[in-house]
């Protein structure tokens, strides 16, 4: 059996990833952080499609918690191993730099970026015994487009891509890859409490999105479930971009 580990897999992208890639074979570990309700609905959807899967909550950015809980997985799964590892947790806490309260800026920082090392060095050591790995990081657009009231969070995003690309240089040589995935604006709990701080609940998203609408999270989880996949073994260090052209171009006015 082949194992998956989404963090953030409760909601949202992390959700249709765990199906998808449930759907594509593997067996799900299923990561969120207190949510138990909306991780049980993952479960009976993975289990809806013949799929199986676990629930495994944790904090990611609580590196004690982390290796509790893959102490926990390990002891139970003596001959197992996570071949997809998709850092997908994460947050935002949107504000002007001034108004970014000192626990703001660092659950931000420590959701995203620093979560992605706690898991991933965790997880690495058991890929590079077996020659095989594919690890998929979850950026955004705000890594490299300046949104207002995103400080935080476009400093920790830009800091998992460049993680991205190190890290996937260094494992290279083991047939690991490790790749970034950037979303525009895709329709989840996120998003739409991003909109109700910034008071842009009226957004026309379709004045805003060359391609007229939101991203689905299935649309993300296409994306991923290429990553993981044989067909995709030499992409390696890449980020790419799923958003619709939203921050890419600038219609004439
Ligand atoms: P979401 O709907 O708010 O879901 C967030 C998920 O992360 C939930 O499963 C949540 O678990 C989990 N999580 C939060 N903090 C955690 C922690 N400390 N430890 C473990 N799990 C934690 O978010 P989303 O929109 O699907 O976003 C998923 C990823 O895509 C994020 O990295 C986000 O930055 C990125 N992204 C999203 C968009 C977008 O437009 N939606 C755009 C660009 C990038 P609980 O259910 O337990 O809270």
């Amino acid at each position: 059996m082949k194992y998956a580990l989404v963090t953030g897999g409760s909601r949202g992208i992390g959700r249709a990833i765990c199906v998808q890639l449930a759907k594509d074979g593997y067996s799900v570990i299923i990561n969120y952080k207190s949510n138990h309700a909306a991780a049980e609905e993952t479960l009976r959807l993975i289990r809806e499609v013949g799929g199986t899967a676990e629930l495994l909550p944790f904090d990611v950015s609580d590196m004690d918690a982390v290796n509790a809980a893959m102490d926990k997985w390990e002891t139970t799964h003596q001959d197992d191993f996570i071949d997809v590892l998709v850092n997908n947790a994460g947050i935002i806490k949107d504000d002007v730099l001034l108004g970014i309260e000192p626990n703001d800026w660092h659950a931000v920082v420590d959701i995203n970026i620093n979560g992605f090392y706690y898991v991933t060095r965790r997880v690495l050591s058991n890929m590079i015994i077996n020659h095989h790995g594919r690890i998929i990081n979850m950026s955004s657009i705000a890594a490299t487009h300046p949104f207002k009231g995103q400080v935080n969070y476009s400093a920790a995003k830009a800091a998992i891509e460049g993680a991205t690309r190190s890290l996937a240089v260094e494992v290279a040589p083991k047939q690991i890859t490790v790749n970034a995935i950037a979303p525009g604006l895709i329709a989840t709990e996120l998003l739409y409490n991003s909109a109700a701080e910034h008071d842009n609940l009226d957004i026309d998203i379709k004045k805003i999105v060359p391609m007229r609408r939101l991203g689905l999270p299935e649309e993300v989880a296409y994306l991923a479930s290429f990553l993981a996949s044989d067909k995709a073994a030499y992409i390696s260090g890449q980020v790419i971009g799923i958003n619709g052209m939203y921050g890419t171009f600038v219609e004439k006015l």
